[in-house]
This record gives structure tokens, C-alpha cells and sequence, in this order.
């Protein structure tokens, strides 16, 4: 695989929260669709992990989302490079995309923590819609990145679930999933593999075919301890 890495320089590392950095890096003339992943590597430029595109397809960075997991062997190393260092990336991929059929049919956003960097980069491109209802969680309000903009250009509802927050609702994007619209629509998850599951299932038991609802798993909960 070492003839697919390149180094880019890091251009801004900005905290949103205690464990959460946006990271821009250099873009140069990199094509990519929205909900594209790409492998960066930690110090050692061997172990990689996926991070998902958060910008969109006009902006002149790639920006990526990244919440350090203690002990990790790339999240902490991503967290902390400052302006001028250098990233290992590898060329874009990925099968989650957000938003592909809007120009026949609505669609649903559905993301927890992390999860929302796909959606970021659907709505931050050319002729992105806005769906029909889109769902964003994180366990404290320090977590949510940028949700006043995620607001106003995707009409999000942000939920928190371990306090209470101004303009937030309190609880899980899970709970009290009766207003969801049901019928013809695309539903996008992604996040943590716990509200993927629990949201699929909700979906499958109102009749939604699973062809309908595309997942995108961030992290697994059982490792989470
Ligand atoms: C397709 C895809 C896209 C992804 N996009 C993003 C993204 O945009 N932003 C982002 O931040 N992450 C994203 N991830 C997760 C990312 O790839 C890494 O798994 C994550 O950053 C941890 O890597 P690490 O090397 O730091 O930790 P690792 O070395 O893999 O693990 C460190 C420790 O953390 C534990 N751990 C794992 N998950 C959790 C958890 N949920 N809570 C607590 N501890 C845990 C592990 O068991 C281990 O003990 C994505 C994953 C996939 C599959």
C-alpha cells in the first residue's frame, strides 16, 4: 500500500471540543464524492484508520472531524498536529452517499458524534438538498460541531443526551422516533453501530426496505467498554 500514501501539510487544528479536532489539510486537486472516507496514518506512517471527508466538494481544504479515543494509535496523533505538519493520506474511497438519489426521491439524515463529517461534506457541495429531516447527537453540547450551520443549511435538530442544552433536545436521536417520515425516502446513518442498529431496526419493523436505509459505522459500543 506505500505507493498510495502521500504527505499533506496540515493547515488549521481546531478544537470543538475536549476530544474532538476539525484537522484542514492540504486538498491540492483531489476529486472526491461526498461520504468518501481516506486511511490517515499515525506518526509511524504504517497503522492507518478511515476518517470521512467533512468538507465539500467546492472547498479548497479536506477537512476531517476526529475525536481522540485514549490510547488510540492514530486518533491522538491526528489531534495533535499543529499548522506546517505533515499527514500520511491515502487517495479517497467509499460506498455511503449521502443524499445520491435526492433529485428522485427525499431523504433522512440520521448521525451521531462523528458521524455527522459525511453530511458536512454532501451539504457543503454544489446542488446539495436539504433533507427532510436530519438528526445529530452527541453526549454533551461541547461535542457538536458547528450546529448553528448545520441549521441553517441542513435544518438539523441536535440532540444531547448526558446534560441539558439550549436549543438542543435532551436525549438520544433514537428516542421517540414516531416523527420520522415513513414512505418513499432514503434514510443515511451514521455513527456509532448502536443507534445504526436500533434506527434499522425502527425503519425495517414501519416496512422500509433495507435497500432504502444506508449505514455508514463509525464505532463499535461494545468497544467503548
Ligand atoms: C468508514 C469509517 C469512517 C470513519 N470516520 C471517522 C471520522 O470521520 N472521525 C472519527 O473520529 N472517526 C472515524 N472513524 C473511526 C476511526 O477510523 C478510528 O477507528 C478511531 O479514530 C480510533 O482509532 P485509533 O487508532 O485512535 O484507536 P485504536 O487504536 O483503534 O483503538 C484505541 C482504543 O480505543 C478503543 N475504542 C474503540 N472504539 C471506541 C469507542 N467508541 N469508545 C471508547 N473506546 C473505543 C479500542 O478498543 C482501543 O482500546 C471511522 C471509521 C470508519 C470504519
Amino acid at each position: 500500500m506505500s505507493e498510495f500514501r502521500e504527505i499533506r501539510n496540515v493547515l488549521a487544528v481546531r478544537a470543538v471540543g475536549p476530544d474532538i479536532a476539525a484537522i484542514e489539510i492540504e486538498r491540492h486537486d483531489l476529486a472526491f464524492t461526498p461520504g468518501d472516507c481516506m486511511a490517515l496514518y499515525a506518526d509511524d506512517g504504517r497503522v492507518s484508520r478511515p476518517y470521512s471527508i467533512a468538507s465539500g466538494t467546492a472547498d479548497p481544504i479536506l477537512r476531517f472531524i476526529v475525536r481522540r479515543m485514549p490510547g488510540g494509535d492514530v486518533s491522538p496523533f491526528l489531534c495533535s498536529r499543529q499548522p506546517g505538519d505533515e499527514v500520511r493520506v491515502s487517495p479517497p474511497f467509499g460506498w455511503f452517499r449521502p443524499g445520491a438519489n435526492a433529485a428522485q426521491r427525499p431523504f433522512v439524515f440520521l448521525a451521531t458524534g462523528t458521524g455527522v463529517a459525511p453530511f458536512f461534506a454532501y451539504l457543503r457541495s454544489p446542488g446539495a438538498r436539504r433533507p427532510a429531516l436530519f438528526r445529530y447527537g452527541c453526549r454533551a453540547a461541547a461535542d457538536l460541531v458547528e450546529p448553528d450551520w448545520l441549521r441553517a443549511h441542513g435544518g438539523a435538530v441536535c440532540y444531547v443526551s448526558r446534560e441539558r442544552a439550549p436549543g438542543c433536545a435532551h436525549g438520544r436521536i433514537t428516542d421517540g422516533m414516531d416523527d420520522l417520515p415513513l414512505g418513499d425516502y432514503d434514510y443515511y446513518l451514521c455513527g456509532l453501530d448502536a443507534m445504526i442498529d436500533e434506527a434499522t431496526r425502527y425503519l425495517q419493523s414501519r416496512g422500509i426496505p433495507i435497500t432504502a436505509i444506508h449505514r455508514e459505522c463509525f464505532f463499535n459500543a461494545s468497544a467503548a467498554g
